[in-house]
């Protein structure tokens, strides 16, 4: 038998964003319905009653609301009020005790493009996500730690773009993966920084972004095709046995997924699916590659790392020994129904994982 909780490495978390103020506009009544930290309700049944049947979506587009009126329970539920640092503090910050102690883990936000993923990862000026305020929250607890261990902590930025690896940091041409005698994954020639300060490390990001891949032909769907991957490795020793002692190296991979609208819409048809199903082929690959280690289950399985470059990039902070946070963001507005539909059917699925 599989011992549950020692098993239980994927920590699977929603967070819903507030409507837009054109979704607002419509003054169609909210998709869901956040109960409490853990539960939310799509499609509730009760939301819909009242007044003549609101038209969903736009006049003439835009799905028909179905009622379904489906219960999820997650590890959390993040409402439209919660901050950034709420959302650190119930994801990634309960991660860095087993990131100290060399566990390698991996953060992605998953969710269609404008549900709010870039803005969990990277956040805005003023209003930093998740990459910011788990590196910053690192350096507080190695600073607490100097006296009995030595670290060095390297910084990377990349991106995946139609099976490419593109250096965030410092652009130059597509990279190659392999993999170490030691079977940890190398990209041949990404940069690693140190930033020296807050200052220093919010302008690493957003000049990062900056360089992300935009699509010319979809202009509010800015980077919505691209993997933004922020890596942050720590090396460390003690310092009390001496240096000749062994070291112990851990990555943290903090990962602002491509849109998932094009991972599920495989029913389009022509050349419009040739090329998403092209793109998307590191989206379909992690989803595989989660399903795999959902099956598997302590089992030994056939996990099919090699189908993506995403896939091949996160094969040793995936699955086994690592840790997992799958934050999967959803718009609440009725535009997104299917969308978000298809998140929270995904999102469920994962905590099987
Ligand atoms: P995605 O990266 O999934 O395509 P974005 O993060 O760019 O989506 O979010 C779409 C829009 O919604 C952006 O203008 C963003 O600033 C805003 N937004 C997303 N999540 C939140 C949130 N929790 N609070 C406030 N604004 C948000
Ligand atoms: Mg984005």
């Amino acid at each position: 038998m599989v011992t549950a909780a020692e098993d239980s490495t994927v920590r699977v978390v929603v967070r819903v964003r507030p409507p837009t103020p054109r979704e607002l506009e419509g003054q169609r009544p909210p998709v869901l319905q956040v109960v409490d930290d853990r539960v939310l309700v799509f499609d509730p049944e009760e939301l819909a009653e009242g007044p003549p049947a609101p038209k969903w979506g736009s006049a003439h587009s835009g799905p028909k609301r179905k009622n379904k009126d489906l219960t999820f329970i997650f590890d959390q539920v993040f409402g439209e009020g919660a901050t950034q640092q709420d959302v650190f503090q119930h994801t990634t910050h309960g991660l860095l005790d087993s990131f100290l102690q060399g566990y390698n883990c991996s953060v992605f936000a998953y969710g269609a493009t404008g549900a709010g993923k870039t803005h969990t990862m990277l956040g805005q000026r003023g209003d930093p996500g998740i990459m910011y305020l788990t590196t910053m929250e690192l350096y507080r607890r190695l600073e607490a730690l100097q006296e009995e261990k030595q670290f060095e902590v390297l910084v990377s930025y990349l991106e995946v773009y139609n099976e490419q690896i593109h250096d965030l940091l410092e652009p130059k041409g597509p990279l190659n993966i392999r993999e170490d005698s030691d079977k940890s994954v190398v990209v041949q020639g990404l940069s690693f920084h140190q930033p020296a300060s807050a200052e220093q490390l919010l302008e690493m990001l957003s000049r990062g972004n900056r360089s992300r891949t935009q699509h010319p032909t979809d202009a509010n769907a800015t980077s919505s095709r691209s993997h933004a991957i922020f890596q942050i490795f720590v090396r460390q020793q003690d310092r009390v046995l001496g240096p000749t002692q062994a070291f112990q190296v851990a990555k943290m991979s903090l990962i602002d997924l491509a849109g998932s609208e094009r991972a599920s819409s495989t029913h389009a048809r022509g050349e419009r699916l040739r090329e998403g199903a092209n793109i998307n082929r590191s989206l379909l690959a992690l989803i595989s590659v989660l399903n795999a280690l959902a099956d598997a289950k302590g089992r030994r399985a056939h996990v099919p790392y090699r189908d993506s470059k995403l896939t091949r990039l996160l094969k040793d902070s995936l699955g086994g020994n690592c840790r997992t946070v799958m934050i999967a963001n959803v718009s609440p507005a009725g535009l997104a129904y299917e969308d978000t539909y298809n998140t929270l059917k995904y999102a469920d699925r994962a905590k099987e994982i």
